[in-house]
């Protein structure tokens, strides 16, 4: 999933990152960045170790921001010299990195050789007075296999999975960025929200993205509330069932058409698992069990397309869709790509979709965009990718058709 993350390039400190997150040159040591708090209980048991050095280790990585053993005062000198030995704290290798003025902060991350081999992550400040709402959207796969035919993603196709330490690692990078000159124990998590909508289907590498969460969630790690850590999925249907029973996160769907035959188009995997399965599965998912929880609600992601997906009955068809859903729905102004096979709906066709919606008692928000002239933004990750599989041109040419159609016969349905 892509999150919408746009700021003005005009507005970007644009610098080669002099990151501290530089690739180890042995790569055989284990890494204990990615290790949620029990397997670094394992680790700690299987050296000899007591178990509550997990809990001190994590701490110095993920509270203190720490990667060398050297400064981990607590932990005894034998100890931190078996650590040095056989482990390391590796942060992704930042190549590229954008801190704009306005707040939003980009980095691009190389996790593997080949152009193919970078994946970006984005934080946002909020829109609000007081700012202190920073929320980081992560990837989770390099490319994506499912081709959703307005993502940018989706035309790299699919390179690999991330492993814990790059998705977390994402996470550490962000957070650090601001406390480059803060003395170790001074340093404070500036991250508040996560959303795991970057590139990739966080659902299709589970496990890596389950122990991450996990670490997010940990106190002896980022401590972050659950309700502040979303997972954007575009409908893998037994995974959500298996994530309800995993861990308790807020859920959002990257939903996008209100029927099945244009979700087919637009969101493919609709045609193994279709609206009626999904919406079964996003009933599932919420719970009725205790006010805390961060399941009392799905988020429902719905970019805008013109003449495609935002007219009045698909208005109409998300209100039956949706009704015996708690959900809010938040409506995302498409960003186009190079050859992008769809434009951007008109604010005034964007704003009488969310008038019918929240007419009818849905809370419906407009993502607002800042800018669409650098590639931050919701399916533009990593920029101008090679369209490998010429989809996006057979988008166009498909849309441009169906457009026709539209201006002869006055009918979208034709
Ligand atoms: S192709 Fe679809 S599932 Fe994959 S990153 Fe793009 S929007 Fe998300």
């Amino acid at each position: 999933m892509n999150a919408e993350m746009v700021t003005s390039s005009a507005q970007l400190d644009e610098q080669k990152s002099p990151s501290p997150s530089v690739a180890s040159e042995t790569p055989t040591k284990i890494n204990l960045m990615g290790m949620s708090r029990s397997e670094l209980e394992q680790f700690f048991v299987e050296l000899g170790e007591k178990k509550f050095r997990a809990g001190q280790v994590m701490k110095w990585i993920h509270q203190f921001f720490v990667t060398d053993f050297a400064e981990m005062s607590n932990i005894s000198g034998k100890l931190r010299a078996k650590l040095e030995q056989i482990c390391e704290i590796r942060v992704p290798e930042v190549v590229h990195r954008n801190y704009s003025k306005d707040g939003t902060r980009k980095w691009v991350f190389r996790v593997g050789d080949g152009a193919g081999s970078l994946v970006e992550t984005v934080l946002i400040p909020a829109d609000d007075k007081t700012g202190a709402r920073k929320t980081l959207c992560i990837s989770s796969q390099v490319g994506c296999a499912l081709d959703c035919s307005f993502c940018s993603t989706g035309k790299q196709g699919f390179q690999r999975d991330l492993s814990p330490d790059e998705i977390i690692g994402q996470l550490w990078v962000a957070n650090y960025s601001y406390m480059e000159e803060v003395a170790v124990a001074e340093r404070e998590r500036t991250v508040t929200n996560v959303v795991m909508m970057g590139m990739g289907e966080p659902l299709l590498n589970y496990d890596a993205v389950l122990s991450s969460m996990q670490i997010m969630l940990d106190d002896f790690a980022y401590g972050m509330s659950k309700r502040r850590v979303t997972l954007s999925t575009s409908g893998v249907v037994p995974k959500i069932d298996q994530l309800a029973k995993d861990i308790d996160v807020a859920l959002a769907i990257s939903l996008h058409a209100p029927n099945d035959e244009l979700r087919n188009e637009l969101v493919p995997i609709n045609k193994k698992y279709p609206l009626k399965e999904l919406i079964a599965a996003c009933q599932r998912y919420i719970t009725k069990d205790g006010n805390e929880s961060a399941r009392k609600h799905v988020t429902i992601e719905y970019v805008m397309l013109d003449g495609v997906n935002d007219q009045p009955e698909h208005a109409q068809q998300m209100l039956k869709l949706l009704k015996n859903l708690p959900s809010k729905i938040n409506l995302i102004p498409f960003n186009p790509f190079p050859h992008a096979p769809y434009g951007r709906s008109s604010r005034n066709r964007i704003m009488a979709f969310q008038k019918t919606l929240s007419d009818a008692g849905f809370v419906c928000t407009i993502r607002q965009t800042r800018g669409d002239d650098i590639d931050a933004a919701c399916g533009q990750l990593v920029g101008q990718v090679a369209d490998r599989t010429r989809r996006a041109a057979q988008w166009k040419k498909k849309v441009e058709e169906k457009n026709m159609i539209v201006r002869v016969t006055g009918d979208p349905d034709s």
